[in-house]
């Protein structure tokens, strides 16, 4: 699946409000945001330059966001991916909805992986199997319910997630 044309933000990216270039070495900023309907894309992201994003114009009301350096072509960018991956997860921890238990779970699994996230504990109430996640350097622990998910469901998820962020899975 190709997903270039789908995301703005990406090297050669412009921003998505004011369309100016994000070239090497300015600052962007990358946001999630909610869709008006979530069955079946979620989540939209698109990258804004700085002077849209801090004001200059009304982007809206972001559900994660990550501010970083635009990357020369020839940096690697896995480590600037995982990063909005991992603050959106956080972001999906703090907020807990239960509709999107799976889609927290999954991520979390992912960026396990990638040792972004650490199990400190297994446990079962009655709740089901609960794990005691970490995401360094945060102290925070925060507890991931695992839920049923069936495999239809987790590949649409899995897909979602590979639409949002690169994390060198070949997704
Ligand atoms: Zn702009």
């Amino acid at each position: 699946m190709t997903s270039s044309a789908w995301r703005t933000g990406h090297r050669g990216g412009t921003c998505a409000s004011c369309e100016v270039p994000l070239e090497p070495g300015a600052t962007a900023i990358s946001a999630l945001f909610e869709s008006a309907s979530r069955d079946d894309e979620p989540f939209a992201r698109h990258d804004f330059c700085a002077a849209c994003f801090d004001g200059a114009v009304d982007v809206g009301s972001p559900f994660s966001w990550w501010r970083y350096e635009v990357a020369r072509p020839d940096e690697k960018k896995a480590a600037f991916d995982l990063d909005i991956a991992r603050e959106f997860l956080l972001r999906l921890l703090q907020e807990a909805a239960p509709d999107r238990a799976s889609l927290r779970y999954l991520l979390a699994l992912l960026l396990m992986r990638k040792r972004i996230v650490r199990v400190t504990e297994q446990f079962v109430d009655e709740r089901g199997e609960v794990m005691s996640v970490r995401l360094p350097p945060d102290e925070a622990i925060h507890e991931l319910v695992c839920p049923a998910i069936d495999e239809a469901e987790a590949a649409a998820l899995r897909d979602q997630i590979g639409r949002l962020f690169d994390l060198g899975d070949g997704s």
